[in-house]
């Protein structure tokens, strides 16, 4: 069991940089938990503040219901994967991992018996003998996080690990490590900027901006239920689009307007929206929501000119603008299209989501809060 809780936590710097503020964040136990923002926002500390590597200016942090504010890193049986590896370089794979036990007094048999284990499960046995300079990354990468099984700790901690690796080791090493979790059933919480990342690996994301948690969720929760603009602006590539319409009433119903089209919300989102009536709000619709059509008679067409084609292979990604926004479009590579040209897109009315401008809160927060996590 392995439960990590952290109540109204919060960390001033040298008296007043409040680097995380009032964090409340369940880690439940063998869950896998990504924290994800942009850089600086607090994410590093939290993570190094549950490792006892920060003192926590305010709140309690608990693992296994039991409360660990001064207890010392090297007895909250927890490991920290750093994103340097922080390898010893003058010792081979074999000694960087079984340092820790030694320094422990884990009897010798016991040692070999863990590191050949943590080696055999990551694959790394043939470079045991081997100093760290002569392995590649991602092999190094393996030895920091085989240094962390090897003392079967309560959790594991990983702050930005693959940040160092091109982009296909990382895409490896991002199936590795969620494969490892799996295999070893432990509890992990892993800090990243990247959100794909956090989409692919996480059982729940936690999402901070300014210190502050936004959101916590399952990925697919916060794709679809974004509670602020920022969280649905962060989660998803190429972003969401975010359209200023103005909020009008057609026969009894709030019609979209843009200024160059209008667009009909559906009917479970109207009552919503009626509150903003005369006002502006943003629309948000995903790129992979605005369908392209070549009729120009449908409901709900947007017409935008085309001003840059991105073919990817499976898709396209089609940078667009009404007269006065920009936004994209992610669409399949079915139809020619050139840039200056004109096209019609109809939104998927059932997928746009809508926020406030002035507090960017999402307008459908009580329909979101119905929806399952
Ligand atoms: P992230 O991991 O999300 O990039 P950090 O947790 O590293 O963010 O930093 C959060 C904020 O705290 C930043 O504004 C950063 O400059 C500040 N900060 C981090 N470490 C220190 C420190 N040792 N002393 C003072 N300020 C710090």
């Amino acid at each position: 069991m392995a439960k990590v809780e952290l109540k109204g936590i919060s960390k001033v710097y040298d008296g007043n940089t409040r680097a995380v503020d009032n964090a409340n964040i369940v880690v439940e136990d063998k869950e896998f938990v990504v924290f994800v923002g942009p850089s600086g926002c607090g994410k590093s500390t939290t993570l190094r503040m549950v490792a006892g590597l920060e003192d926590i200016t305010e709140g309690e942090l608990y693992i296994d219901g039991e409360l660990m504010n001064d207890v010392p890193p090297k007895d909250r049986n927890i490991a920290m994967v750093f994103q340097n590896y922080a390898l010893y370089p003058h010792m081979t794979v074999y000694e960087n991992m079984a340092f820790g036990l030694r320094i422990k007094k884990v009897p010798k048999d016991e040692i070999n018996r863990r590191v050949h284990e943590a080696a055999r499960i990551l694959d790394i046995e043939k470079f045991l003998d081997r100093k760290p300079k002569a392995l590649s990354g991602g092999q190094r990468q393996r030895v920091a996080v085989g240094r962390a099984i090897v003392r079967n700790p309560k959790v594991f901690l990983f702050d930005e690990p693959l940040s160092n690796l091109d982009a296909k080791l990382r895409v490896q090493m991002r199936a590795e490590l969620s494969d490892l979790h799996l295999r070893l059933n432990a509890t992990m919480i892993y800090v990243t900027h990247d959100q794909v990342e956090a989409m692919t690996m996480a059982n729940k994301i936690v999402v901070m901006k300014d210190g502050k948690v936004q959101q916590t969720g399952s990925p697919l929760y916060l794709y679809n239920h974004p509670i602020n603009k920022f969280v649905a602006g962060f989660i998803g590539s190429p972003p969401m689009n975010f359209l200023t319409v103005k909020v009008t009433e057609k026969d009894g119903s709030v019609v979209l307007d843009e200024g160059s089209f209008q667009v009909k919300p559906v009917q479970e989102h109207q009552s919503y929206l009626k509150k903003y009536a005369g006002k502006d709000i943003y629309f948000g619709i995903r790129p992979e929501d605005l369908n392209f059509t070549e009729s120009s008679a449908d409901e709900n067409r947007m017409g935008v000119k085309i001003t840059v084609v991105e073919p990817l292979g499976a898709d396209i990604h089609l940078w667009l603008t009404t007269p006065t926004q920009p936004l994209v479009a992610r669409t399949e590579p079915h139809h020619a299209f050139k840039v200056g040209d004109t096209a019609g897109f109809v939104p998927r009315m059932d997928k746009a989501r809508y926020f406030d401008r002035e507090t960017e809160l999402s307008i459908l927060a009580e329909l979101d809060a119905a929806a399952e996590k």
